[in-house]
């Protein structure tokens, strides 16, 4: 008898996006000569741009010639996208980092969820709420959690509410968590932490020997000299920390696939007797046992990225898409909406009106204006009334939606 992982028996159904989906249909099935314009799903909508492009080109093409063939690449990524990456996103920002603590995978979605295979299920681990499901979700999968409750947490997880009152910034738990999962510049919320913040989060770190995880997903959209892009920014974050990182926002990689991980030499966790064990050697063996590489072109398409003029061409597209966050800023603002975010990040967090539900919120958009946006309690209970508007989208869309919500009625 085969028997299953019964930890996904606890998971909730994939209900967010699958919902929205369907309320999408439904009213378009109703409605068909209706112009429905979606800013919901965080999803790139710019393409690749053209040095990074040639750069992918002239990568199949070497696979194609016998004498530039390339078979199976080092697992954790060419040294060539490694140094690059150590020069131009650490190094040079004054961060210490080496190629060799830098592991290059096809996402982060995947490190955020398989890193929690090296640490052991004992761990007790804090999520803020509300947060990118993928932390809570893979926190399950491992077996590290308990039931789920009628409010959608889980038992033996520590949440850590973002709301108005702390300006979406975690305060530090009461009950003491081993790993902590950290996001900045946030998803959903738009918000992003600034040094002396990640200090407070790096000292209790050193004081609990707790080690964070810490996504920085949408460290290119920072446009303030006083954030940190890096966890590793703060002093003693190379003993608490992991970073992940992604070309998916960067760079518009998310069809693309490429990502990297940084865990530094100094970062050690315990085993039950209490001895230091170093973490990225366990991450070698993990990635290197069941991981066999990005491929060629995709690597070398990212590594064009550190270049002049890649770099120029992805800074125009993170311009583009903060140029239609400041937009959606702005109109609800004179709408009369408090809004959150999008100064620093592709997202803007919005508090509905006449406290109105996220759901209802999000029923009353799509039926007076047409537009879809996401329910900011899908993220998690202190989400609800909130709406995420996500800056991926087309600047024509962004302008004629903008339009339509001046017009909703109360
Ligand atoms: C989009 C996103 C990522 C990137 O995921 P990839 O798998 O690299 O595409 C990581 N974290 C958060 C919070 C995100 O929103």
């Amino acid at each position: 008898m085969a028997f299953i992982n019964e930890n996904y028996l606890k998971l909730k159904a994939g209900y967010l996006f699958p919902e929205i989906g369907r309320r999408v249909r439904e009213f378009a099935a109703a409605y068909p000569d209706k112009d429905i314009i979606r800013m919901g799903i965080g999803d790139v909508t710019q393409p690749l741009t053209p040095t990074i492009l040639k750069a992918f080109h002239d990568g199949v093409e070497e696979l194609g010639n016998k004498n530039t063939f390339k078979g199976y690449g080092p697992e954790q990524g060419y040294d060539f996208l490694r140094e690059a990456i150590a020069l131009n996103d650490y190094q040079q920002r004054g961060v210490e980092i080496s190629a060799d603590e830098i592991f290059v995978s096809d996402g982060s979605k995947c490190d955020t969820g398989n890193i929690q295979e090296i640490f052991g299920d004992k761990n007790i681990i804090a999520i803020c709420d509300p947060v990118y499901p993928v932390y809570a979700d893979t926190t399950v999968m491992s077996g590290k959690t308990g039931e789920c409750q009628s409010n959608g947490y889980f038992d033996n997880i520590v949440y850590m509410p973002c709301n108005e009152a702390n300006g979406f910034i975690p305060e530090l738990p009461v009950t003491r968590p081993d790993l902590i999962f950290l996001c900045f510049p946030n998803n959903p919320t738009g918000t992003v932490a600034t040094r002396a913040i990640l200090k407070t989060w790096v000292d209790y770190a050193i004081a609990n020997k707790s080690i964070i995880l810490y996504d920085a997903a949408y460290e290119a959209y920072i446009t303030d000299d006083s954030i940190p892009h890096s966890i590793f920014e703060i002093e003693g974050a190379r003993n608490v920390a992991i970073e992940f990182r992604s070309f998916s926002k960067t760079a518009g990689f998310t069809g693309t696939r490429c990502a990297f991980t940084v865990i530094p030499n100094e970062l050690f966790a315990y085993d039950e007797q209490g001895n230091q064990v170093a973490v990225k050697p366990l991450w070698m063996r993990r990635h290197t046992t069941k991981f066999n590489g990005v491929s060629y072109p995709v690597q070398k398409a990212a590594a064009a990225i550190y270049s002049d003029e890649g770099k120029k061409e992805i800074k125009g597209l993170i311009r583009y898409y903060l140029e239609n966050a400041r937009l959606i800023r702005e109109s609800l603002t004179e709408a009369g909406y408090t809004v959150f975010g999008g100064i620093n990040a592709p997202y803007v967090w919005v508090k509905t009106k006449n406290n109105l539900t996220s759901w209802e919120f999000f029923d009353k958009l799509l039926n007076e204006t047409n537009v879809v946006g996401t329910p900011g309690s899908g993220f998690g209970p202190s989400g609800e009334g909130y709406f995420r508007f996500s800056a991926f989208a087309d600047r024509d869309k962004v302008i004629k939606a903008m339009e339509r919500i001046k017009n909703i009625s109360y």
